[in-house]
């Protein structure tokens, strides 16, 4: 079989070594003689896998002993909801809640908001496309804000925060999934983190949520129990049954980040990934990327062919190669590759090779 690279934005490629562990361990976890799937969540086997993960996701990425680590589920999506039931009852009602809006994601995160608060968009890409983050003088906060809702990494526009937000004593609520643990972040600066796994950490199914302690305990009524934090955070993500599988994974992909030297390392690896695309891209005049240099993704490349009639041929000729999902969102189009901590250098370079010799070909 050739080698296959997977670019895909999400669920994405996972580390081959995770995958052949899972795989040796499917039918019977360390002699237990059950699969993780069939193990109860309460019983001693899954509480060590579980604390295990926990600890490790706390190392990796050096949460303060302030901030407590939840295993949810839903989504990202069902966060859009779940946080401002979580956090307006900290304001008489209505609230408000800003946003810097950047993009897809958070497009999506203020129509959910509008639910339960007054949304005010702080600062927003002035020409209406996505192609920077707005600069931090140009932020119109509002000190009596619930909180900034901020997305650090725009999977679908591919624009990356390379600074960390800041809005005084508003607590800022960032969406993470598609770069955490790509890059060594301050957790003390964030009122809450929330990532979907699918992306950068493991199977679709379980969401992270790292939030400050005083932030919990003012859910409005009419949140569901098993989405109140104060109640996820008191039964240790075990109010209801956690996605136990996908707790599974995620935490043999901490130990996989831990061996490969921890997110500092990481981030080093991922500056050199996405330089070498870039800098392809930008020596080119047969591809093009629209995104400012100081805005761009490290994680999600979004690419266009100058001849777009091209796509089609060019999709093929990837895949013939082993070069997998570069089909560029459908909003957005063009091609996409996502460079997750998972896609190895050798990846990125057989894409640049490939990218090269279609445009010998064509160009
Ligand atoms: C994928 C993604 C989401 C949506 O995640 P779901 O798990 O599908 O709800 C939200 N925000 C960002 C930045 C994403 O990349």
């Amino acid at each position: 079989m050739t080698q296959i690279y997977n670019f895909s934005a999400g669920p994405a490629v996972l580390p081959k070594e995770v995958l052949q562990q899972a795989a040796a361990e499917m039918l019977d976890w360390h002699g237990s003689g059950m699969s993780v799937m069939e193990m109860s969540h309460r019983g001693a086997e899954f509480m060590s896998i579980l604390e295990t993960a926990l600890a490790d996701l706390r190392e990796l990425l050096a949460v303060p002993d302030n901030y407590k680590i939840l295993f949810m589920q839903g989504g990202a999506l069902a966060e859009n909801a779940i946080i401002p039931m979580n956090l307006v009852g900290r304001k008489p009602q209505p609230a408000t809640i800003d946003f810097v809006h950047t993009g897809s994601w958070t497009a999506k995160s203020i129509n959910e908001a509008k639910k339960y608060a007054n949304v005010r968009i702080a600062a927003a890409a002035p020409d209406g496309r996505f192609h920077a983050v707005p600069k931090r003088a140009g932020w119109n906060l509002h000190r009596d804000a619930a909180y900034l809702h901020v997305c650090t990494n725009e999977t679908i526009d591919g624009v990356e925060y390379h600074f960390n937000p800041d809005a005084g004593d508003v607590p800022i609520v960032a969406d993470m999934s598609s770069h955490i643990l790509s890059r060594v972040i301050d957790v003390a600066k964030y009122g809450v983190i929330f990532a979907g796994a699918q992306k950068n950490i493991g199977p679709a199914g379980l969401t992270i949520v790292i939030v400050r302690e005083d932030l919990l305990g003012h859910a409005l009524p009419c949140c569901p129990s098993a989405f109140d934090w104060k109640i996820v955070a008191e039964h240790g993500s075990m109010y209801n049954t956690p996605p136990t599988y996908a707790i599974y994974i995620a935490g043999l992909v901490f130990q996989w980040l831990k061996r490969q030297g921890g997110v500092a390392a990481m981030e080093q690896r991922n500056i050199a990934k996405a330089s070498l695309l870039y800098d392809y891209l930008d020596a080119s005049a047969f591809y093009r990327n629209e995104i400012a240099k100081d805005s761009r993704s490290r994680m999600n490349v979004p690419f266009f062919l100058r001849d777009e009639s091209l796509n089609e041929a060019f999709l093929v000729g990837a895949k013939a190669h082993g070069l997998l999902q570069l089909k560029g969102h459908k909003s957005v189009g063009g091609m996409r590759a996502s460079l997750y901590n998972a896609m190895p250098i050798e990846g990125v370079q057989a894409l640049v090779d490939y990218l090269k010799e279609f445009e010998q070909k064509y160009g």
